[in-house]
Formats: C-alpha cells, structure tokens, sequence
C-alpha cells in the first residue's frame, strides 16, 4: 500500500511562495535600512560640510574683526605715518600674532610700498613681503579701487567699513588674508583720500585654526588637505575669489546611519533569525498536517478500491482494469483473458470449521493466486470465495488454459487453516476479448456462464467461454420470465398425482404431487429442467409453495391417507420453511400426518444446522420425511441415523435394471435390507414391469409407484379411481375444478 510521505504538489507550492515572500520580505527590510542609513549619512555629510563651509566664513570674519580693533584707530594712522616701528609692533603686528594669532602683518603706505613687516611674532625686513606680494596685489588692488569709488552706504547709516578679504596660498600654505586701510577713530585726526596706509593682516589655514573650526562642531579628525593629497567625500575645498582651488580641509565623516545599523545589527540577525524559526517551524508544521491529510488521502483510496480481508483490488478497481486492458488490448493483435475463479465446496468450510477459517482459506487462496501469476495480471476478489484474473497480452485460448491449469495445481495443494488441514479445488470459467471493442461487462458476463458450466459439469475444473452457452443463457431466461409469468397469473402450471400402491398393486395408499408446465410454445417440458431454472433464479421459493398449497388443497378432499410433495434442497434452506408449511396446512386444513416431503440425499450431507432444525421440527409436528431417489447420492448410513427419516424411496434408475442385471438387483436388495434393518418403510419408484414388481415385493419393499400401476393423473382422473372420492361427491369433477 503506497500511503509513504509524499506531498501533493500544493504543499510544495505554498512552501515555495512562502520562502519567496519570506525571502523577498528580508531584501526589502534589508535594502531599505541600508538605503536608509545611506541616506541619513548622506545628510549628514551635507550638514558637515555647511558647518565647515560656515565656520571658515566666521573664522574670515574674526580676522576681520581683529583686524578692525586696531586700523581704526587715530594712533594707528599717526606712529604709522611717522614710521614708528617700535609702536607699530607692539599694537599693528607682533600684538596681532600674540593676542589673535594671526601669522603674517604688513604695513604699507600710501604708495603701496611695505614700512612694516611681521613673520610669526618677529619684525623681519619689510621687503620681505615682496615675497607675499603676487598673491596679494589682487586683493590690495581690490581695496584701493573700493577706497577710490564712491563711498558705499553701511549698515549703521555712516562710511561703509573698508575691507577687502579673500583665501590665498602663501608658500603653498592657504591663508585668510585681511586688508583694511588705517583710518583715524575720531575727528582730531583728518586724513586726505589717497593717502591711506594699508593694514595686511594673513592667518595660515592651519591645523590649529581647522580644529577651532571643528571644535565648534563637535566634529573629529579634521585636519588640512594639500592638493597633491587625495580626499575623500568628507572634505571641502578652500576656493580663493577667483575660484582658485588651493587645498582642502578633510575630516573623519560622521556616519550617523552606519553607526545606527552597526548597533542595531546584532539585534536585528537575532530577529531575522527568530522569524526565520518561527517560519520554518509553521512550514514543517503545515507540511507534516499536508502529508498526514494525504496519507489518510491515500488509504481511503485504498481501502476505496481494495479488498480488506485479502488487500486485492476489489470489484470497482477491477473493472477500471479490465476496461484498461481491453482498450490497450483493442490498439493491439493480442487479447485479454478473463478468468472468473470459484473456490468449490467453500461454504461447506465456512460450515463446518467457522467463518476464521473460512477467511483464513480465502487470504490464502488470494496469496497464492497472487504468487502464481505475472506482476502485469491483476488478480481480484469480488466477493465470498469469487475471484477474477485478468491476464493481459494473451495469445491464444492456450495461454489462458495453462494458467488456470497452474492456478488449479495451486490450489490443489493443502491448505493450513488455524487447526485443520483442508482440501479444496477451484473451478474456473475463461473468457477471451474478441478483438477491438471487446466490452468488458460482455467479458465478466461470458467467464461467469464459463464458470457455471464449469462447476455444472463437475467443479475443479475450468471452461472456456463457448458460443452456445450464451445461447443456453438466453434460454434459460426466457423460460424463467415465462415461469414466473406463469406462477403469478396462476395459468399453465398445474399439479398431476401419481399413486402409491401396497404389495398387492390395488390397493393406493397416497399420491406423489408431480409439477406439470404446458408451455405455449416449448409445449410440456420436464419437469426436472424448469424446476433447476427455478432454483437457479431463485424462484424455487414460490413455486414450492404454489405446489404444497395446491397439493394439501387437493388432497383435504380426497380420501387419500396421505400426499406426498416434492421439496427442492434450496427451500430447505430457507430459515422460515417449518414455519411456512405449518401456515398451509393450518390455512388449508390437511392434517400434518397426512403430508410426506420427499427431500433428496444430498440435502442431509449439507450438514447444516437450519436444515437439521427444521427436519427435526417438521416430524415432530407430525409430518413424514421421504428420502427420494435414494442410491444416486453419497447418503451414509451414519447421516441416516443422524437424520431421523421415515421412508426411502429407491431411486429409479436401480429399479429399472432390475430384471435384466444382477448387480442392481443385489444393490436394490442391500437397500431394502438397509431400509428394514433402519426400521423405516421404502417404496420403489419406476415399476414399469410386472417382474420388477415381482422381484421388490419378493425382497420385501413395502409400497411401489411406477407406469405399471399408474401413470401420473390429473384429479379427474385420479378421483375417478375407486375409494378416492370423497364421501357425498360421486363424480371428481367439482373438486378438479375448485
Ligand atoms: P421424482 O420425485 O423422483 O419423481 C418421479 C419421476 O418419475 C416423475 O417424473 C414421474 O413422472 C416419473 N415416473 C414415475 N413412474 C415412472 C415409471 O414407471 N417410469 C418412468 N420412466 N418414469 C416414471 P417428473 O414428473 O418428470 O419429475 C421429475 C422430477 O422433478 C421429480 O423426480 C422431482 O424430483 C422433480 N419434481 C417434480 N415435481 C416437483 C415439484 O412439485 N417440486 C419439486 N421440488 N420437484 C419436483
Ligand atoms: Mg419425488
Ligand atoms: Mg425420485
């Protein structure tokens, strides 16, 4: 049985979309924080460099500003004018370097020419600064062209303030550079335009005065870039007027956003992680419920198509096979054989050993039926002890035959059931697809009537399917609906009694009911063939009771001492018999002692309990128990003594050897002897001869019934015989025909 852990397909789908959403998810989650943080550093960045952008503006400012305290101013313009180096240090420069930093001064007069130099707190010689003086004509250039131009308007209303500022290299060292004319505080002293002496104050852009800078910021590692150094993204450039790049300030880039995923990282794997268990755990959860509901899935389909008792495929699975084979078959030269498999006197071991061992017969049966033929063949249980093979890929009618051959040796050999061993043999019926279209409902119906006949002409064999058996079928049919027609409409059936006589052949001491069927078309037919269909069609039922009513009717108005009634093995069988002939015979007023049944031998070897119980419950009522045809079946004399009886009846097969060989009349005499010495009464049937006749009551046979004393008779006939009719009415005729 396939019921292993195999998932459906939706399963894998789902567990698939879901790891793909999952997965996405996580890129998404994953690429936007990064995006993000990238983002927040990008912002960041951009802050930083407006912050440095600003603090070079005010750090430009601040010169200014210094510079300012002291170019206006009325001693300025006076100790300047008189060339008065001593104080020109102590306020104009080395001052300038001690109290503000600023690294380079220089003075010059009206005409341009340097009075004053300063380098680094110290006075150098004022021609120095024709070292410094190409970068800084521009902005000294600038501030004589402001100081020549119509006067601006300030803030505060008065002169603007006069100065020129800019960044410039100096020895290849950015600087801010500062220029201010020295210009007088208060009226006392009056300087004529033109004649300014200009104040040049420069302060190198250096790492001290870059982490000033960066210490308003709180930002770290800024330091200055020469040109030749590489920068990276955290840097700004230092851009003179002319938009003259002369070095850069760099610094460490705060990355707020990389920062943030740093710390946050560690937490945010254990989520992930966290979340990626949860999910697994759901995925495994959902597929073990999904292969679980497909286990079940695939037993109920199991169970749905096989057999529970022997795990074969059952009927349902067995007709979608046969259906299969027959359409490959019908693409195909070769055929399909069906072979329809019965086990022979199973309900015997049903009976005798129980239904365990009845199952047990069946599963072993099924095993080894399984074991004998190929893996392409299906071998199936329809039910009880039936069983079908298919065999594909056949041949020829051989091929079948050899199997079924093999499959009856098999079962053939002992079978070991819980405490018994048991014997048994299979009859089996094959049928053979006849080409395309070959139906599979014609086939199973075909091997069925092969079975039938094979079990009819002596079980433990097979039979294939021939033509003439459908047409045997067919009959069988027709005449069934035709007795049943008959037995409902109450036409055409009727009964004909046959005498009993004493030794003497006069004297009848009761009748034989005998069942007559004028058929309109088949005319009269034997009774011995429609009574088997009835009981094949399971019509036996009715139509025995049609007859004991008939015959116990009959018989109330007669003054026979008894009737004797036919009954099939089927009927007995049947749990409600007893009590349906005590309902005649209380519904039709025949007394029981005057009814006999006649029952055949075999129905006593049937060994079975209903049967038994309802023998012994008929002769306690009163009833006589006839054993027909007596010599033809298998009766013991220990199922004799068993079964209590009260007649035999010696078959007339013995009776009509009697006069011509010696056997049989040896034989007929052992059965008479045996009927004395059993105590019961025996009547001889079939006493066509008056040396018969002669030869029975010589051995001592108490009763005969043949030809030579009568034939069966219609009531007329048999009322018009004397002594019959009863008392008051002369002719028969009322009764025949009430
Ligand atoms: P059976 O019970 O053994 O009946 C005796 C058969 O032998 C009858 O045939 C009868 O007509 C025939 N017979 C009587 N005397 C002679 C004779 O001297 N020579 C020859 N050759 N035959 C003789 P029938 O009526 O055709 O019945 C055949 C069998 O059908 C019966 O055998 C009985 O088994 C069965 N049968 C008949 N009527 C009924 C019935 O109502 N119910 C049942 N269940 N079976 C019946
Ligand atoms: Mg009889
Ligand atoms: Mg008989």
């Amino acid at each position: 049985m396939n019921s292993g852990a195999q998932r459906s397909p939706l399963t894998n789908q789902v567990t698939l979309t879901v790891l793909a959403l999952a997965a996405f998810a996580l890129v998404i989650v994953v690429g936007f924080g990064f995006y993000a943080a990238m983002q927040a550093d990008h912002a960041s960045l951009e802050r930083q460099k407006i912050f440095f952008a600003n603090g070079l503006q005010d750090q430009i400012a601040a010169v200014e500003r210094e510079q300012e305290s002291i170019s206006v101013w009325d001693d300025s313009v006076i100790n300047a004018k008189a060339g008065n180096e001593t104080w020109m240090a102590e306020n104009l420069s080395v001052w300038m370097y001690s109290y503000y930093g600023h690294n380079r001064v220089y003075v010059l007069d009206a005409a341009g020419r340097p009075i004053h130099a300063m380098r680094e707190g110290k006075l150098v010689a004022a021609n120095l600064y024709a070292e410094d003086e190409a970068a800084l004509r521009p902005t000294v250039e600038k501030l004589r062209s402001l100081i020549a131009g119509p006067p601006a308007e300030g803030a505060a209303g008065g002169a603007a303030k006069m100065v020129a500022e800019d960044l410039v290299s100096l020895g290849g060292m950015p600087a801010i550079v500062s220029i201010a004319p020295l210009v007088p505080s208060t009226d006392r002293v009056t300087q004529a335009p033109g004649t300014e002496y200009l104040h040049i104050s420069v302060e190198f852009i250096n790492d001290a005065v870059i982490a000033r800078i960066a210490g308003k910021y709180l930002l770290e590692g800024a330091h200055l870039l020469s040109l030749s150094q590489p920068t990276g993204s955290a840097a700004i450039p230092l851009v003179d007027s002319r938009g003259v790049i002369l070095g850069y300030i760099g610094w460490d880039q705060e990355r707020p956003g990389l920062t943030l995923v740093r710390k946050a990282g560690p937490a945010l794997i254990i989520a992930v992680l966290l979340a990626a268990s949860v999910l697994a755990f759901l995925l495994r959860r959902l597929r073990r419920a999904s292969s679980a509901l497909q286990t079940s899935r695939n037993e109920a389909q199991y169970l749905a198509f096989h057999d529970t008792l022997t795990g074969l495929p059952n009927r349902a699975l067995f007709e979608d096979r046969l259906r299969r084979a027959l359409l490959i078959a019908s693409h195909d030269t070769a055929k399909v054989a069906l072979l329809y498999l019965d086990i022979d006197r199973f309900k015997h071991v049903n009976d005798t050993l129980g239904h365990p061992a009845g199952d047990e017969l069946v599963r072993q049966t099924a095993a080894r039926l399984q074991r004998t033929i190929r893996d392409v063949d299906t071998v199936a249980r329809l039910g009880g002890d039936e069983f079908a093979v298919i065999l594909i890929d056949v041949h020829g009618v051989r091929d079948a035959e050899d199997v079924s051959e093999r499959l009856q040796q098999r079962l053939r050999e002992p079978f070991k059931l819980i405490d018994d061993q048991v014997f048994v043999s299979a009859s089996i019926g094959i049928a053979l697809s006849a080409g395309p279209g070959a139906d599979a409902d014609d086939l199973l119906r075909k091997a069925d009537i092969a079975l039938y006949e094979a079990k009819r002409n002596g079980r433990g064999r097979y039979e294939v399917f021939a033509g003439d058996m459908d047409d045997l079928l067919l009959r069988k049919r027709k005449v069934e609906s035709e007795l049943r027609k008959a037995l409902t409409g109450g036409t055409g059936i009727k009964l004909n009694y046959q005498p009993v006589f004493a030794v003497d052949g006069r004297t009848i001491l009761g009748a034989e009911a005998l069942i007559r069927w004028s058929h309109e078309v088949h005319g009269a037919l034997p009774a011995a063939q429609f009574i088997a269909i009835a009981e094949e069609r399971g019509m036996i039922g009715e139509l025995g009771k049609w007859v004991l009513r008939e015959a116990c009717r009959f018989a109330v108005r007669t003054e026979l001492p008894w009737m004797a009634v036919n009954v099939s093995p089927l009927q007995l069988r049947d749990a409600g018999f007893a009590g349906m002939v005590a309902a005649i015979l209380a519904e039709t007023g025949l007394a029981p002692v005057r009814l006999q049944l006649e029952i055949t031998e075999n129905v006593l070897l049937e060994n079975n309990d209903t049967i038994a119980a309802a023998l012994v419950a008929l002769r306690q009522s009163g009833i006589s128990i006839v054993l027909d045809d007596f010599g033809t079946g298998y009766s013991s004399l220990s199922y004799l003594r068993r079964h209590a009886i009260d007649k035999l009846k010696i078959d007339r097969s013995f009776v009509r050897l009697l006069d011509k060989d010696g056997n049989s009349t040896a034989i007929v005499r052992a059965l008479v002897d045996l009927a004395i010495a059993l105590e019961v009464e025996v009547t001889a049937e079939g006493v066509e001869t008056e040396e018969q006749k002669a030869l029975l009551v010589g051995m001592g046979c108490h009763q005969l019934q043949g030809y030579l004393l009568s034939q069966p008779l219609d009531p007329i006939q048999l009322l018009g015989l004397p002594g019959l009719a009863p008392p008051g009415e002369e002719d028969g005729q009322a009764i025949a025909s009430a």
